[in-house]
């Protein structure tokens, strides 16, 4: 709205629709598991499940998960009401297909939702372009910015068509969030914090979490009433 740049790919990380099943009897399917995968990977086969609806093509997945995100909704997009409709859509027929599928399973005669969410999450959105852009090598090596202000602690967890596979941290790097990063490019008198930072799709899979969405609002927060207290706008850089 402010017409300042953004950052956003042409590929981005499937969304998921966090759902929680029941009636499932446990002991019946632990005997069987063999038995549901290879129905699992017949019913993807004729199209009554669909790549995505687990994340990497394991049955047990949606079965065991007690915190429910469980599958991929692919092309997931919150950019505007639309398309946060049409996500949520996709996100409801996988949960119905799985559903459907569980009650064919031994043991999933019985199931239904025990609970899930109202929408269908998504993990990508928009970034601003800042006075910093924080590159997934800045996050690998630790990088520490002249203007951090904040951590960020957590692997680079980039989810694909095919699942995801974390890249860990070494032992010891622990990467840093630039004031810059918090800036669009540009502007004044204005902060964001959360996963919209300024960061590389890379670097964004891993500072998108919520303990460094929570350091970078305290940071912002912090700023911006220093800022207003000296009738500047935050800097910058440190050098400002
Ligand atoms: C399925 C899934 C699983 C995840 N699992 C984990 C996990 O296990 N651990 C973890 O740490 N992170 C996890 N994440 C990532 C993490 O939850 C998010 O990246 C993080 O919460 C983003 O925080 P945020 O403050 O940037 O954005 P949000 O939490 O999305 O906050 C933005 C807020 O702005 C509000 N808003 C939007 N537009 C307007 C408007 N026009 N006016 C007023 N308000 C508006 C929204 O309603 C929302 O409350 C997961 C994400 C997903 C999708």
């Amino acid at each position: 709205m402010l017409g300042f740049e953004r950052l956003r790919g042409d590929d981005r990380q499937p969304g998921t629709q966090v759902v929680v099943y029941k009636g499932l009897n446990r002991d019946v399917i632990d005997k069987n598991a063999k038995l549901i995968q290879q129905m699992y990977n017949e019913a993807v086969k004729e199209g009554r499940l669909q790549k995505g609806d687990t994340w990497s093509g394991k049955a047990m997945q949606p079965i065991r998960s007690k915190r429910g995100n469980v599958n991929h909704i692919f092309g997931a997009d919150s950019t505007d009401a639309g398309t946060q409709t049409q996500t949520n859509l996709a996100g409801r027929k996988s949960v119905l297909r799985m559903l459907k599928f569980l009650k064919t399973i031994p043991g999933g005669e019985n199931a239904s939702i025990d609970r899930m969410m109202n929408e269908t999450a998504t993990r990508e959105t928009f970034r601003i372009k800042g006075e910093i852009t924080i590159t997934v090598r800045d996050y690998q090596k630790g990088r520490k910015f002249e203007d951090a202000l904040c951590y960020s602690f957590y692997p680079i967890d980039l989810h694909t068509k095919d699942g995801v596979v974390p890249k860990h941290l070494k032992r010891g790097v622990v990467p840093t969030i630039p004031r810059g990063a918090l800036i669009p490019k540009g502007s004044r008198n204005l902060m964001v914090a959360g996963r919209c930072l300024s960061s590389d799709r890379y670097a964004n899979s891993a500072a998108r979490v919520q303990a460094s969405c929570m350091g970078m609002g305290q940071a912002a927060a912090c700023t911006a009433v220093l800022a207003a207290k000296s009738s500047v706008t935050p800097p910058r850089s440190s050098l400002d």
